[in-house]
Order: structure tokens, then sequence, then C-alpha cells
């Protein structure tokens, strides 16, 4: 048993704090929640006093191999950003994996961006990205709960990283068998948007997540350029495109949706897609800022994240929270309409929903994914406001519990050596940054 004893303030969710609480952990599972909870018998005792507990964050879309890519196309929108920004890396990733056999960056660029999510307070994410499963092994060392959303693709992306889509298939399923659900970790398939993927492959995509009864994510309406496209090709927005090919029958997580119809948000209720906000990602492309406060109000499940280090910079969530709450006061010029309690749900439980954890609150029988923050750092004092205090003001956890274990404790991580790990990582990564030898590889499009 793990106790923490006398946190000075307990967020067991955007409606309730406590003061002055203890949070017993029993395995896996926060098993009381109370004042005075007995010592003996815990093999741990965390002294919390002076420190705030929330549940762990839920960073809802990410793509880890663009931690090798930070501080890089900082005026470029999508398209372009794509072609010389992420594709000329994402060949020399793809040499390396296909060619060669060979998928040691993949476990170099998974511990990187799990370290810096652990670091924010993340206890959980989907990561869409190749299909290296070095990556899962990277998140199984840190002892992260992390999800590998597999990108496929069919067409729009160059021919260098074009595979037959039946060998493509072929290994995706070799991944779920191997992957889907073992530990903390999990496997999802993600084409990676309506307009790089045929219907046809869509439909084979959606037939497998079926078959093995895993999540599907995928990226939708993201871009103004996307919408004219898909009205050009199909007659119709892409989320609707989506539903006409029977694509909605499951429920999915659609990142972005910064550009939808009132018909589109509609069917987001009414289909139960899960729409992912990624207000700092949205902002650096000068996509546009997503109607999040609308989506809320009409009840449609929600969450948030970063997307990746290349159109974000960071995977620190707190920064996405924060410039994500004030985003939607701008956009509908009412400071009122969207705030802290908002977006604290949005990474808390929402996350949680979208990835089916049973997390995202401090009650006993929830998961114990917890952290710990520092009152008394001078960022965050002094306290008013838990909750406004962590999304206005919050940089960084002190402490790390994922599924009942300490993996970060007083900001150091236990699992792993981490500035060891993080110079070999980085050290790869550039020599094979290198070889992108700086030519954009265009879309085929
Ligand atoms: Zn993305």
């Amino acid at each position: 048993m793990l106790l923490i004893k006398d946190a000075s303030y307990v967020i067991v969710s955007a409606d309730q704090v406590l003061r002055n609480t203890d949070v017993l952990i029993d395995g896996s599972r926060i098993f009381q929640v109370g004042q005075n909870l007995p010592e003996a018998g815990c093999e741990t005792v965390i002294d919390a006093r002076g420190k705030l507990l929330s549940p762990g964050f839920v960073n809802a879309h990410t793509h880890l191999y663009q931690n090798m890519l930070k501080g890089m196309g900082d005026s470029l929108r999508l398209k372009e950003w794509c072609e010389q920004v992420t594709f000329p890396f994402s060949n020399v990733i793809h040499r390396y994996e296909r060619q060669l056999g060979d998928e040691t960056l993949g476990y170099a660029y998974g511990l990187l961006g799990a370290v810096e999510m652990l670091r924010g307070g993340v206890t959980a994410f989907i990561n869409m990205d190749n299909n290296m499963t070095t990556q899962l092994e990277a998140w199984e060392d840190v002892g992260i709960r992390g999800a590998l959303a597999i990108q496929s693709v069919n067409r729009w992306v160059p021919k260098e990283l074009m595979i037959p889509d039946g060998k493509r298939l072929e290994k995706l399923e070799e991944t779920i068998s191997a992957w889907h659900g073992r530990g903390l970790q999990d496997v999802y398939i993600a084409p990676s948007t309506p307009f790089t993927c045929t219907p046809e492959f869509m439909k084979k995509l959606q037939a497998l997540a079926r078959k093995y009864g895993v999540k599907i994510q995928t990226h939708v309406s993201e871009t103004e350029w996307e919408i004219q496209q898909s009205l050009e090709e199909t007659g119709m927005t892409p989320l609707r495109y989506l539903e006409s090919i029977g694509f909605l029958d499951d429920p999915i997580i659609a990142v972005h949706c910064v550009h939808l119809t009132s018909e589109e948000m509609e069917l987001c209720r009414r289909r139960k897609v899960t729409v992912c906000y990624n207000p700092k990602s949205n902002a650096k492309l000068g996509s546009g800022i997503a109607p999040i406060a609308e989506l809320r109000e009409m009840g449609v499940d929600l969450c948030i994240a970063t997307d990746g280090a290349a159109s974000n910079d960071l995977l620190n969530i707190f920064e996405d929270m924060r410039l994500g709450a004030m985003l939607q006061k701008l956009r509908y010029n009412d400071p009122a309409r969207f705030g802290e309690k908002e977006v604290f749900r949005m990474v808390t439980e929402g996350g949680a929903k979208a990835m089916g954890l049973d997390a995202g609150r401090i009650e006993a029988g929830k998961l114990a994914d917890l952290i710990l923050i520092d009152c008394a750092s001078a960022f965050i004092a002094p306290v008013h406001d838990p909750i406004s205090t962590l999304v206005y003001c919050g940089k960084c956890a002190d402490t790390v519990i994922i599924n009942g274990r300490i993996v970060m404790e007083g900001g150091v991580i236990q699992t792993v050596p981490e500035a060891e790990k993080v110079r070999e990582a980085v050290r790869l990564g550039e020599k094979r940054f290198a070889e992108t030898a700086g030519s954009p590889l265009a879309s085929e499009f």
C-alpha cells in the first residue's frame, strides 16, 4: 500500500477540491480518500504537505518522432510544413526501418517524448506514429501509459513514404496482436487523414479495428485548404464525407476539428465522435481556433493534446491547457464561456474516457494515475483557487504515480537513468537528421 499523506489540496475532479486529505493506494487503484488514514501496513508514505494532488493528465494526440524536429518551420502552413519539415525526416526513418530493419530511432524518440511528457504531469498519451514497436518498449521502460496509434496513408504523401496497402495492413495486424492491451501499452489504428487514404483503404482499416476491438484516431478538418480539397473531391466537408462512407459507425477520436459546420458539430454529438483540441499546434500553423466551447455546450466528448513537437515545440500540456482556455475566450469574445474547469475536465476525465481508462478522478476504485505539484514554487504560490492555479500557472509535476507505481519523485525519474538515456536519444536523432540533406519532399497531390 502507498499512502499520500496530508496533501494540501486534492483535486477530486473539476467540480471538487478537498483540503488536507490523504489518499491510500492499493496496487494499481485508489483504495480510500479521507483524513487521518492509518500509516500501518503501508510500504511507502509520501508527505504531501504543501503539495497539490491532481489526477494525471492525458495527452490525447502527439507524434513523438517530431521530438527530433523541435524549433523548425516557424512560418509555414500545414502543407508546406509537411513537405519541408516532417516528410524529409520521415523518409530517413522509413529507410532505416523498412530497408535495414533498424528501429533504434523509435526507442530513442519514444523515450525522449515519454520523459518530456512525464515531467509535464502526463500519465497517459496517444502517439500517432510509425509502426515501430521499439516505441512501446521505451514507454514500458519509463512506466508510462502509451497508445501507439499507427499512422496509415495510401495517397497524397511522397512516393518515398508509400508502402503497398497489403503489406501495411499485415504489419499493422502483427503489432496489434503483439501489443494491444499489453500491460500499460496499447495499439490504435490511425488513418492519417481522409485526404491521405482512399475510401477503400479507410474501410479496410475500420474492419481491422473492429476485428481486434482497437480504437481509431484520425486528423479531421485541421485547415481551410483541407475543407476546399474535400469539397472539390467529394462535394462534402471532411466529417460529412467520413459519415457518408460509414466511417462514423464506430466511435472515433477526431483530432483538430478546427473548421466544422453546424451540421458536423451535430454529427459529432450524434455519432459519438470524441473531438481532440490542439490549441498550440493550431496556433503555430495558423490553422484557426476550434469551436470547443460550442461542442462542449452540445455535450460532445472532448479531450486535449499537444500534437507533435514540430508544431508545438513542447509536449508540456500545461501550456495547451492555458492557451486552449484563453483562445476560447478570444474566439467567442467572452471570458466566461470557457475556462479552467472546462479545460481541466478535458485533460483528466475527457482524456481518460477517450482512452477507455477508468481514471481521471481521485476517487476510491479509480486507477492510481496521480500527480503532485509543489505549491511553494515561485510559479505557483500563492494558491487562491487550486484548479485555476494549476491551469494558468502550472509548469511541471513534482511527483508522478502511474498505475500505483511512483515513476517520478521530487523531480527525479525513478525508472530510467534520464540524463544518460536522453543524451543517447538526442545523439542518434541528430545523426539521422543530418541524413535528411535538407531537401523538401513534395506531396503527390
Ligand atoms: Zn497530429
